[in-house]
């Protein structure tokens, strides 16, 4: 299985947490410290999909 681009984070790895609006539109805070690790993806921009149950069953026959 392929992984997939992050929505949370837009494949970026992080978020932004500033609550500036010119860090907002941008893909980084300028300031340094308005960003935050994508919890979703642990900072890696995409996620691998859930195996499918039904593949894994097939895999134990
Ligand atoms: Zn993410
Ligand atoms: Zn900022």
């Amino acid at each position: 299985m392929d992984p997939v681009m992050c929505l949370e984070c837009y494949g970026d790895g992080f978020i932004i947490t500033c609550c500036d609006d010119l860090c907002q539109s941008e893909s980084g805070c300028i300031h340094g410290d308005g960003e935050e690790i994508c919890c979703e993806c642990d900072g890696e921009g995409y996620i691998y999909p859930p195996a499918d149950p039904i593949d894994e069953a097939l895999e134990r026959m």
